[in-house]
């Protein structure tokens, strides 16, 4: 008999196991209580890694579709989270509905394209008014809207409005918000871009003009702050079913058309842009700065 087989036989090596699996668990365990502590190797396990714990985000446009989901998203992963629109009643219907599932959630009533009505929404962040109150660490610009009309034909107000709401607002919102991030020496932002922001199609030039305009903020905010460790990232959604794409889907030639052309054969949902928005928002993205990552099913990748 070996020494090895003498200690099998009585037990030394499973003892061994044994509490080398209890000291991987007990690790564990203190990872996923302890805040993150940089380069930690704790710090490293998933659940730790993408925790939104002790976080805010604001998310504009979030009474409905995308930004109410990523809300959801948001707060599952442990983020206090402002929920801002510029309709009252559907803002608070989002958050009371939040609220009801658990989540530490509050509403803030401002329009993205008004800097007097952002100042004030965020003056009474910054005041501790609201529950979930004090500092962005998170922010997502996501309120956008469409006003479609073949090009020859669109009317300024139609461009405008669509520049205003996709583009502009970004820059508006993000101004107000990033002073705290850089003070702090932390923080994310992410804008929803689009599959418009890389290829178009008829009587949404002012969208796809917005959106592609978005992309390149992104670039120049993440050029910007990064060296003050905020990140700027974006998220391109391809055909997902919301109130704004509507008109689309209850049109059988568009509803087959979208199906046919991406890969997946079928149309994305809001929740399905939950995984990128907490990757970019978490730790885990602390080295991800100026990308936008598509969330399509395949459909800009194919002919
Ligand atoms: P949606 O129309 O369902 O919701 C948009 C929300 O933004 C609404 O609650 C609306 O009240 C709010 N809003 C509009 N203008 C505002 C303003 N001036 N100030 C504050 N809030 C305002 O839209 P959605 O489908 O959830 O889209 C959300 C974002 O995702 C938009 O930026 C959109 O361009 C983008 N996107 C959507 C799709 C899609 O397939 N649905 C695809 C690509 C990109």
């Amino acid at each position: 008999m070996t020494p090895r087989d003498f200690q099998w036989a009585t037990g030394e090596v499973w003892r061994d196991h044994f509490l080398k699996s209890l000291a991987r668990c007990r690790r564990l365990r203190q990872a996923l209580a302890m805040p993150f502590s940089e380069g930690a190797f704790e710090s490293t396990v998933p659940a730790a890694l993408f925790s939104l714990r002790g976080r805010r985000a604001l998310i504009t446009g979030a009474g409905q579709g995308i930004g109410l989901m990523l809300a959801r998203g948001l707060g599952m992963a442990g983020a206090e989270v402002v929920l801002n629109d510029k309709e009252p009643a559907r803002l608070g219907e989002a958050v009371a509905r939040l609220r009801r599932e658990g989540l530490a959630v509050e509403g803030c009533v401002f329009d993205v394209t008004d800097e007097k009505t952002i100042a004030i929404g965020l003056a009474s962040l910054a005041r501790g008014e609201f529950e979930v109150g004090g500092g962005i660490d998170i922010l997502i610009n996501n309120a956008g809207i469409h006003q479609r009309a073949p090009l020859e034909l669109m009317s300024t107000a139609a461009w405008q409005a669509v520049l205003d709401v996709n583009l502009t607002s970004a820059f508006l919102v993000t101004r107000g918000v990033v002073a705290g991030m850089l003070q702090r020496g932390s923080g994310k932002i992410i804008n929803i871009c689009s599959l418009n922001s890389e290829i178009s199609r008829p009587t949404i030039a002012n969208y796809a003009a917005a959106k592609g305009g978005l992309k390149m903020l992104t670039r120049a905010m993440a050029v910007e702050w990064g060296g003050r460790n905020v990140q700027t990232n974006g998220i391109a959604p391809g055909y997902l079913r919301t109130e704004m794409t509507d008109v689309l889907t209850v049109d059988p030639v568009w509803e087959r058309l979208i199906c046919a052309r991406t890969p997946a054969g079928r149309w994305g949902e809001p929740r399905e842009l939950i995984g990128a928005a907490v990757f970019l928002a978490s730790r885990g993205a602390d080295f991800v700065n100026g990308q936008i990552i598509t969330v399509d099913g395949g459909l800009l990748a194919a002919l």
